[in-house]
């Protein structure tokens, strides 16, 4: 049996930037997919959403605590100053996203250059891990004995990437907690009541979307299973269950717009795509007629399109979701090291972590993130 000093569950974000800063060890580095980095690969519409010019943990659902402290020890800025200095071509695009500038192929040409003295075994998949004097981890294929473990195998979203439960497993084998994973960044799904958006499948909207406190101002995709788009992904991570609100024009007061009892249209008069407002005046059981024309009760039922409140059914699951929620408890790890208190020699990293980012390069950031404090932390005890 190969014997190695560090073994990483996951060729994804935070095992390769972990690695890519280990030196003089053995590495190894067992991963799923037929091919390093499948998540960094298609992210951000192929160019890799990497980071965000706000990076707070206010941000992020988790040990705020320990989210900080790794912040210090290696953030945004590190983050940009390691990728200056290796060549990457990025840019700063809507609301504070940084983004690959030509291809996120790009960083997997890093990450690949950088962990050249690691060896890989792609499309193995790790199912199980014993511990001994070692750690002894059984793949589908064969069995390689580590001195240090990293786990660093995300969380469940795609599985269709490679994603498994084998974090949670490892942990929970060796006494950790696990808070529960729901998907987020993720579609809402409907109620009856709010069916009339289906009908907008393809249609896209400037919104406020305001959710446990938070408000995210951003677009509202139409879907044909619900709804989705950047606002609806953030605030799918504070969404417990109950209801949100919505306002449809965050710009105008639509009072404003009708207080003028005009001859025009509703439809004309209103800031939204005609289908838009034809879906919703049906939805309240309108006619599309003159503004001038509109009751007291009318008019107030379309003053709700700058608060229109309802609960979600739920979520388009897994399959779908960008990331995973909850995940392996942050208080049972060190906050330096990322080791685990329950076991030595045994570490996590990344969203396996109950750590979750907002839409906007968040979670990379704190995959990148938590990978370099572990490795500052562990080079010494090497
Ligand atoms: C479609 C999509 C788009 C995204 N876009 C963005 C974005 O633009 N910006 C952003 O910040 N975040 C984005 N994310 C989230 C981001 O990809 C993750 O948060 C990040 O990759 C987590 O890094 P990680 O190293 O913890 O895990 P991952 O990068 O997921 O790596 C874990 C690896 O472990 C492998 N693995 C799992 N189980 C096993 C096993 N049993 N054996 C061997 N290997 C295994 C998986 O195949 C995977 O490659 C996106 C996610 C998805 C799904």
């Amino acid at each position: 049996m190969r014997v190695f000093d560090i073994v990483f569950i996951g060729a994804g974000a935070s095992s390769l930037m972990a690695s890519s800063f280990l030196k003089n060890r053995s590495i190894a580095i067992i991963e799923a997919s037929a091919k390093i980095a499948p998540k960094i690969k298609i992210s951000g519409g192929g160019r890799c959403n990497f980071t965000n010019k706000r990076v707070n943990s206010q941000n992020y659902l988790g040990d705020s605590k320990l989210i900080e402290t790794t912040f210090k020890s290696f953030g945004q800025k590190e983050l940009l100053q390691f990728f200056d200095k290796n060549g990457l071509k990025y840019e700063l695009r809507d609301n504070g996203k940084y983004f690959c500038q030509n291809s996120s192929s790009q960083i997997i040409e890093i990450f690949s250059r950088l962990t050249k003295g690691c060896e890989f075994f792609l499309g193995e998949r790790v199912k199980s891990v014993s511990h001994k004097k070692n750690f002894i981890i059984k793949t589908d294929k064969q069995m390689i004995e580590a001195k240090k473990l990293v786990v660093s195998s995300g969380g469940l979203s795609c599985s269709s990437l490679g994603a498994t439960e084998i974090g949670y497993e490892i942990a929970k084998q060796f006494g950790h907690t696990i808070v529960t994973p729901t998907p987020a960044l993720v579609g809402f799904t409907l109620q009856k009541e709010q069916f009339w958006m289906k009908s907008l499948s393809g249609i896209s909207l400037k919104v406020a979307l305001h959710v446990e406190g938070k408000i995210f101002e951003e677009d509202m995709l139409f879907a044909h299973r619900g709804i989705s788009g950047p606002s609806v992904l953030s605030a799918s991570l504070y969404w417990k269950k109950g209801s949100i609100w919505i306002d449809f024009s965050p710009k105008i007061k639509i009072s404003t717009l009708l207080r003028n009892k005009t001859k025009k249209q509703i439809s004309s008069v209103l800031p939204f795509p005609k289908r838009f407002t034809k879906e919703y005046l049906s939805s309240i059981s309108l006619d599309d007629m003159g503004v001038y024309k509109l009751k007291d009760n009318e008019l107030k039922k379309l003053e709700e399109l700058n608060h229109y409140e309802f609960s979600p059914a739920g979520n388009f699951g897994f399959s779908k979701a960008e990331v995973t929620r909850g995940g392996v408890d942050c208080s049972e790890i060190s906050h330096l090291s990322f080791e685990s208190i329950m076991q030595k020699n045994l570490y996590f990293i990344g969203e396996v972590l109950d750590v979750t980012g907002e839409l906007g390069g968040y979670n990379f950031q704190w995959a990148f993130s938590s990978a370099v404090a572990m490795v500052k932390n562990m080079e010494q005890g090497l």
